[in-house]
């Protein structure tokens, strides 16, 4: 007989840890405790050698899937005679327990669902200590019952047994609920008015066949619904929602039915079916039986599985593909909030399908693709939000970092790990801002942080960074320190960070809009630096952006001011385009009239796109550059376009020669696949020759590839498998989005190695 103390830490509070261990040990005709303690668990047990021994192996392997243990470590002590094991009621543990995200429905909870001896059989909020909601629903800290949006509802003798009993699945499950006493569904009509009926799932079910579209209450917002194979009702809700273009997502009832729509392989349905349930884009199957007014020109299909017992219960009944997109007009925040949601849906749906259980947090899907078999994070939402992400260094500080502005984000940054918000969307609505602004505040409450350093964008007029001026300003005198981080940094920084890198490196920072340190807008940088400092090492040459932001929306700005550039004219473009606004646009270029300087690559994207006869107009930001990925991915190999280096500090990188030859191609005719393929072999060829003459220079091996630009899936493998074929050491983001949705945890990296620093000093 041995005894062995036990400590583990990590997530495993509220994710019926505790039951596991007790089950495990039992199993084992083990005796001892286990019981929480701050910041983890901690288990006395005592038996034979050999299942002590099993134990430990299967503690460790195995453990409930919304646990993880982050350390471990184990002792001998003097054996007690203890034959019954037993859960110790902790005393107050102190520390916070960690709130892990929502987790899609489990599979005890999916056998329940569809049994029909089962009393929650058919009941759409069943969940475990394995499964359901968590952050959409935590009001406070620390979390309990109390503390949730289920608080209203007082559980049933039969709910209150299994929350009692250590050896059930739902032993202090917060959430659950049964039809007894817990929420209920209602449906209601375009209006919002209450439609009675016993069975508003079936009513809602019905519309939809009959190609209404309806609006639902999910997890973390509403979604519009409606029939995906027909052209006429994707083609109405587009219009309704005026959304040109942008794809919808769809949602099917299993993976049999996503191999009948999209290619899929192991590493896509390990994905698909993890208990995070994103959208993963999947390359469509010709002839697939869906609407092609999903995403129109667009070979990738935004496609997810069910996540909570209700999706289950829909799609089962239904069986076939439905449009499950945000519930917003194009470009606001989705709608989680009933009476907001019935506001501003009606005019869209034509029905509601609510409940009674209150969203406190918005949270959308979170969106995600594979590259050669690797994850590549679009949108960490959902599901991600809040696991906490390990750093390669401590704060010394608590540090708050707001982020960007377009995909906003915040990160909290203690000891060695950072916890990073769920997607906030657009920080210029007021909306998104009071989200962020509110989930700040909550966050700081679940996990017990006061932030004494506050990081943000350079820029000066992204809302985030008014917001961290104001918080500074507010506070005493000299509480908290602002520390303003250059976009592209903060992009480096977060690629290094979440792969633990801390040796300086070269940075690949490929996007859209970014503040540089000149005032220019940059986008198309190649950094060296580490999280301390950087330096400019090159970058695409300037060009004029006609009209700021209104040449994001119209390529064929950005065509021109590059023809003007290069010294070329383009007879097919101009042959497109009214001659007036011709004029127009080279007037501002010519006179530097409201057309900042720009280095950015998803600019550049822009102009090839139009000058290729692609796109002039854009309905959403990032749709000339998918649909250029998209016609390159047709073509096998071709040579690149021609680019040229300026010598000088910073090295330029001259893209005249590149236009030059893509307008000669233009007017020959020359198909717009070809064209979008040198293209992507050409930026692939700048990336790789830049980071050689960095190396040259730094001596430096190790590249991150990061930027917006790189959510194309073509561009960030080819440039990846080049770079590895030159002897470097690429990495590519991997858990957090290389758009920005991903830079506040490099600016969250960049202020604490900053903090650091001056306190050494
Ligand atoms: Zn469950
Ligand atoms: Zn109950
Ligand atoms: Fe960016």
């Amino acid at each position: 007989m041995e005894r062995r103390a036990i400590s583990i830490q990590g997530t495993v509070q509220g994710v019926g840890f505790r039951p596991f261990v007790y089950a495990l040990a039992n199993s084992l005709r083990l005796g001892g405790f286990v019981r929480n303690h701050t910041g983890g668990v901690e288990i006395q047990v005592e038996g034979e050698a050999s299942s002590l021994e099993q134990f430990m192996q299967r503690l460790l392997r195995d453990p409930p899937p919304l646990a993880r243990i982050v350390e471990w470590s184990s002792s001998d002590r003097p054996v007690r005679g203890e034959r019954l094991f037993r859960i110790e009621e902790s005393e107050s543990t102190g520390g916070p327990i960690v709130i892990t995200p929502d987790a899609a429905t489990c599979d005890a909870c999916l056998a329940e669902l569809f049994d029909p001896q089962n009393r929650r059989y058919r009941y759409p909020f069943l969940n475990c200590t394995r499964c359901g909601p968590r952050l959409t629903i935590v009001t406070g800290a620390p979390y309990d019952r109390q503390r949730t949006t289920m608080a209203k509802f007082i559980m049933c003798a039969d709910c209150r047994r299994e929350y009692e009993d250590p050896a059930d699945r739902r032993f202090h499950a917060q959430p659950s609920a049964c039809p007894a006493c817990g929420p209920t569904l209602s449906l209601h009509d375009a209006s919002g008015a209450l439609i009675e009926t016993d069975d508003p799932l079936g009513h809602f079910e019905q519309a939809l066949r009959d190609g209404k579209i309806g609006a639902m209450k999910g997890l973390g917002g509403y979604h519009l619904v409606a029939d995906a194979r027909r052209p006429d009702v994707v083609a109405e809700l587009r219009q309704r929602k005026h959304r040109d273009e942008k794809p919808l997502a769809i949602m099917v009832r299993d993976l049999e039915a996503v191999e009948q729509l999209c290619h899929i392989d192991p590493a896509s349905r390990a994905l698909l079916t993890c208990n995070r349930r994103p959208i993963v884009l999947l390359r469509k199957r010709a002839g697939a039986a869906l609407a092609e007014e999903l995403a129109p020109r667009n070979p990738m299909l935004g496609i997810m599985l069910p996540y909570t017992p209700l999706h289950h219960l829909l799609l089962h009944d239904i069986g076939i593909p439905l449009v499950m997109t945000s519930g917003n007009r194009t470009d606001e925040p989705i709608a989680y909030e009933d009476a907001d949601a019935i506001e501003r849906l009606s005019g869209i749906a034509d029905l509601f399908l609510s409940h009674n259980r209150p969203i406190h947090v918005r949270c959308d899907d979170s969106v995600t693709r594979l590259v050669e078999g690797e994850e590549l994070p679009i949108r960490r939402s959902r599901g991600c939000a809040p696991q906490p992400i390990a750093l390669p260094f401590t704060c010394d500080v608590p540090i708050l970092a707001v982020g960007g502005q377009m995909k906003g984000t915040f990160a909290m940054g203690t000891g060695s790990r950072a916890i990073l918000s769920q997607h906030m969307g657009d920080l210029d609505h007021f909306e998104a801002f009071r989200a962020f602004e509110r989930d700040i505040a909550l966050y700081g409450r679940l996990f017990a942080f006061e932030p004494i350093c506050i990081a943000h964008d350079l820029h000066p007029d992204y809302a985030s960074t008014r917001y961290a001026q104001t918080i500074a300003r507010e506070k005493e005198q000299g509480a908290i320190r602002c520390i303003p981080v250059q976009h592209h940094h903060a992009h480096m920084a977060s690629c290094m960070a979440e792969h633990g890198l801390t040796e300086p490196v070269i940075a690949v920072t490929f996007d859209g809009t970014g503040y540089g340190t000149d005032g220019a807008i940059w986008g198309g940088e190649i950094l060296v630096g580490d999280y301390r400092a950087f330096r400019r090492f090159a970058h695409l040459r300037y060009v004029a952006m006609p009209g700021g932001e209104k040449a994001v929306r119209e390529p064929w700005r950005m065509a021109l001011s590059h023809l003007a550039d290069a010294g070329v004219r383009c007879a097919s473009l101009e042959k497109r385009l009214p001659a007036k606004s011709l004029a127009v646009v080279r007037q501002m270029i010519a006179r530097k009239l409201n057309s900042p300087p720009t280095s950015s690559a998803g600019r550049l994207f822009d102009a090839v796109a139009s000058l290729a006869n692609v796109r002039d107009v854009v309905s959403y930001e990032g749709q000339a550059a998918v649909e250029l990925e998209a016609l390159a991915m047709a073509v096998d190999h071709v040579p690149p376009y021609p680019v040229e280096w300026m010598e000088g500090e910073p090295l330029v990188i001259d893209t005249r020669p590149l236009i030059r030859a893509i307008a000669a191609d233009v007017d020959a005719n020359i198909r717009s696949h070809e064209i979008a393929k040198k293209f992507h072999a050409c930026l692939v060829e700048i990336i790789c020759r830049s980071c050689n003459r960095a190396r040259e220079m730094t001596g430096g091996n190790q590249v991150v590839v990061t930027g917006g630009v790189f959510m194309n899936a073509l561009l960030s493998s080819a440039a990846a498998r080049r770079l590895a074929a030159e002897g470097f050491f690429a990495y590519r983001h991997r858990l957090v989005p290389c758009n920005d949705g991903g830079i506040s945890l490099g600016q969250l990296a960049i202020a604490a190695s900053q903090v650091s620093q001056r306190r050494r000093q």
